[in-house]
């Protein structure tokens, strides 16, 4: 027997017509739709006209439903599976029932829409060629340090999720251990009418939040540009400072071994960097 399909439908996070006209369809064709909090999704699809059979689906009951859901897809039924806004699956239920469909050969079909971590980073102007998506940070700020100081060296883009009861802890962490001069985003309330993104170093955008109780409230996703990334020839300003003054008086390897010495850097990285500088000033002055 044809076995159903399992369709992922994303649904909007804060505007309604954001609701793709395929997802309404697909919403309406199917014979069930597997809904985080049914009562948080029935207006939406009344809104749209779609009276399709709603059941309870969230991390609570996952494992029972999931079985009532593989049978009827057994049995040739399609289903659809939402959560409560944007993309199932994305920092909400529905991994292990999308991974037991791969199992049993039953086919998994996405239908695409809003993800509030895609939509923010579109709009945030940090760069978006490499991104990770780390979803909630820990609870307590003790663990969320923890979890920042394994990503204090990432260079790709961070972007986080992050509710209004500790959005102000979160970016008091973040501080901490990014520094304040870190730039860094947040983007608040997305499609609805309070929408706005602040862009700053860490230091102000805290002061921002703590100045402004309104931009404590909603839902937000915060964004951390990355760690920038020293390239052979880049040192810090002091260390530099120092290697281009011992450069005048000595040779370069010597320069070298002396400024790693006072700065407490490698020896070999301040040669290559020492001479990366010789071969460009050469290279201009010729
Ligand atoms: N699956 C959803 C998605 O694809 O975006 C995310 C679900 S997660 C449980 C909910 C979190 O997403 C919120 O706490 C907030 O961090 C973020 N979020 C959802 N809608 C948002 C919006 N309109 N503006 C900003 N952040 C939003």
């Amino acid at each position: 027997m044809k076995k159903g399909i399992l369709y992922i439908v994303a649904t909007p996070i804060g505007n309604r017509d954001d609701f793709s006209p395929r997802a309404v369809e697909t919403l309406r064709q199917v014979t069930m739709i597997a809904a985080e909090d049914t009562r948080h999704s029935r207006p939406l699809l009344q809104h749209y006209g779609i009276s399709t059979p709603l059941t309870a689906f969230h991390e609570h009951n996952e494992r029972q439903v999931m079985s009532r859901i593989l049978g009827r897809l057994d049995e040739g039924e399609s289903v659809a599976v939402i959560s409560d806004a944007g993309t199932p699956l994305i920092s909400d239920p529905g991994f292990p029932l999308v991974r037991e469909c791969h199992m049993k050969g039953i086919r998994v079909s996405p239908v695409p829409g809003p993800s509030a971590a895609v939509c923010a980073l579109s709009a945030a102007g940090l760069p978006t060629d490499r991104f990770i998506f780390e979803g909630f940070p820990a609870r307590t700020s003790q663990a969320r340090q923890k979890q920042f100081q394994a990503l204090l060296k990432e260079s790709r883009t961070l972007v986080f999720y992050e509710s209004s009861h500790r959005i102000r802890h979160c970016l008091e962490d973040m501080l901490l251990v990014f520094g304040g001069d870190r730039q860094a985003v947040i983007a608040r309330e997305l499609t609805k009418l309070h929408e706005t993104i602040i862009s700053a170093p860490l230091d102000d955008l805290l002061e921002k939040v703590k100045q402004d109780a309104n931009q404590q409230k909603g839902e937000f996703v915060v964004l951390v540009s990355g760690a920038e990334k020293r390239s052979g020839d880049t040192l810090d300003s002091e260390t530099e400072r120092v290697l281009r003054i011992l450069m005048e008086e000595m040779p370069l390897k010597q320069a070298a071994a002396v400024a790693a010495k006072i700065s407490g850097g490698k020896k070999n990285r301040l040669y290559k960097a020492a001479l990366s500088w010789v071969e460009k000033e050469s290279g201009q002055s010729g």
